[in-house]
């Protein structure tokens, strides 16, 4: 690892939230796989829901995006819907809200902490003046840097309630990227993008950012260069001096 770029050599660093800056990956997996659980077995739909699901359709993805691909995987379809409808209501924006209500319930009842070493990292870019954003799909994202105490760290924050009112393309679209750098006055082409999903790296690859870091939190270090990352970590402290 001692080839690792220096990241303050960059214009800005723009940070993914969930499995990046902290663990929210974690609750978010429990709460889809509690949710999707009882809903396969209400509909007698197979096969079982099983942490590849995640993975494969829900990780990185606009919830909604998410639930549409899950169930076109198992042949269902059901009516889109309203992002208002209610979480009782069996249609893709109604079984989106319904996994929110079970993730807002775990967030609120145990809290969250960030990853030590991102945090140290994103700390040290601040010292020596480097701006930071956030660039999350998430519509939690807001709840998630409060109940973490990191948000006052972060100018900008990229999320998915910004990016659905100004009709921005899911991950792996550049879209989210490159509205994240627009809002910090940042070139992509001299920026650094930081994620740990294959679509938020397929992304920040597609937006042209100069360097794409993968952190490795479970997928793959292959996977993540194959889908754009220029270089892998198991852990951000790799760039802390
Ligand atoms: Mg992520």
């Amino acid at each position: 690892m001692t080839d690792l770029p220096d990241l303050s050599s960059y214009d800005a660093v723009l940070f993914d939230l969930d499995g990046v800056l902290t663990p929210t990956a974690e609750v978010h997996m429990h709460a889809w796989q509690t949710m999707f659980q009882e809903l396969f077995a209400a509909w007698g739909i197979t096969p079982p829901y099983t942490e590849h699901d995640y993975f494969l359709h829900l990780d990185g993805k606009k919830r909604y995006d998410g639930v549409a691909s899950l169930l076109r995987s198992r042949d269902v379809e059901v009516p889109w819907g309203e992002p208002d409808d209610d979480p009782s209501a069996d249609t893709v924006c109604g079984i989106g809200n319904r996994k929110n209500e079970v993730f807002a319930r775990v967030l609120r009842s145990e809290g969250i902490a960030p990853y030590p070493g991102s945090l140290a990292l994103v700390d040290q870019l601040r010292e020596k003046g480097v701006p930071v954003a956030v660039v999350s799909s998430s519509k939690n994202a807001e709840e998630v840097l409060a109940a973490a105490g990191i948000r006052d760290r972060f100018a900008v924050v990229m999320d998915g309630v910004v990016a659905e009112r100004e009709n921005l393309a899911s991950k792996p679209a550049p879209d989210v990227f490159l509205g994240g750098a627009r809002m910090l006055g940042a070139d992509p082409a001299r920026s650094a993008a930081v994620e740990d999903a294959l679509s938020g790296a397929a992304s920040a690859r597609a937006a042209g950012f100069a360097l794409v870091v993968g952190v490795d939190r479970g997928v793959g270090a292959d996977a993540l260069r194959a889908a754009g990352a220029h270089v892998v970590v198991d852990d951000l402290a790799a760039f802390v001096d």
